[in-house]
């Protein structure tokens, strides 16, 4: 068999393996949207009736701050399902300077020593086109993605610069959603701790909503905790990766280009200010930015932002 005929066999599995993860993904998807729908359902139906406070004051705060969490569950989700994570615009750079930076890539490739060389070339020769700085080549999408995390199947979805705020928020509502169901289910103990005079109804399935989102609560903790700790650090997976190489320049190995300090990352990040943080939790909006241009850290530099349109520019 021929050296051609090897690479096309290779290039058919690599796509019927990229559509099996795809439909995979859509599966996963699917069975999100269903449970978030039962579990609205089952909050209201079961859940709520069992647990209601006959304090009319308790069971307003109880009520509105149900329906707010599951507001941000499904809205959340539904942004970082549907919105796309954003791709190069065409025309960034003139054609001549395309043609130019194409045969600068074919010229560094041409030396197999030079492949630390070839990364840094903002060309991708899949997509044939210029790529602007931390964005990536999503092999799932066959794009070049803006300011690319990572490809998650929970979401069907690349995770880039347009849609990592949703992700985030629909994991920290979803984490908010299982600490309020958790407290709610924990009257299933209040009998036996002594809390209670009679043992609540249906202790069987409160349990298993009280262990159930315990399970929850922990495992998406360290997710949550991890993608804190990337924007609060303004990398993102990749680059976090990247970042663990050993670095000439640095000798702790690490240079985090982008890291303009944990405040001004989050509400980079968020679309907040400074006083208040908080409003993370509601605030909505798309991302501010064209997921082309990002300041970049240097030392001894006082930034202040000021946004142009849709770019943020140093004053
Ligand atoms: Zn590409």
């Amino acid at each position: 068999m021929n050296q051609k005929k090897q690479q096309e066999k290779l290039i058919f599995f690599d796509k019927a393996a990229f559509l099996l993860f795809k439909l995979f993904s859509l599966v996963l998807v699917l069975i999100s949207f269903i449970l978030i729908v039962v579990i609205i359902y089952f909050y209201f139906t079961f859940m709520l009736p069992m647990t209601a406070s006959e304090n009319i004051i308790i069971f307003t705060i109880q009520t509105t701050s149900a329906i707010w969490i599951i507001w941000g569950i499904s809205y959340n989700y539904v942004k970082a399902v549907f919105t796309k994570p954003g791709y190069p615009p065409p025309n960034l750079i003139t054609k001549e300077e395309l043609k130019q930076l194409k045969k600068r890539y074919k010229l560094i490739k041409s030396n197999p020593h030079n492949s630390r060389a070839l990364k840094k070339i903002p060309y991708c020769p899949i997509c044939k086109n210029f790529k602007p700085e931390r964005t990536h080549h999503d092999a799932l999408s066959g794009k070049c993605v803006l300011r690319m995390d990572h490809f998650c199947p929970w979401i069907n979805n690349t995770v880039g610069y347009k849609n990592h705020k949703f992700f985030i928020l629909f994991m920290v509502y979803l984490i908010l959603g299982c600490i309020y169901a958790a407290i709610l289910s924990s009257s299933a103990f209040f009998f036996d701790i002594g809390l209670s005079d009679h043992p609540v109804d249906h202790q069987g399935p409160l349990i298993f909503v009280f262990i159930t989102c315990l399970v929850v609560i922990i495992g998406v903790s360290f997710l949550v905790g991890f993608h804190f700790y990337l924007l609060l650090t303004n990398q993102t997976t990749i680059e976090f990766y990247q970042n663990q190489l050993p670095n000439p320049k640095s000798k702790k190995g690490k240079i985090r280009k982008f890291d303009l300090g944990k405040r001004k990352n989050f509400d980079q990040f968020f679309g907040t200010t400074n006083q208040y943080w908080f409003k993370f939790l509601f605030n909505f909006e798309n991302p501010k930015g064209d997921g082309i241009h990002f300041i970049k850290a240097e030392k001894n530099l006082n930034y202040r932002y000021l946004n142009i349109g849709d770019s943020n520019v140093i004053i």
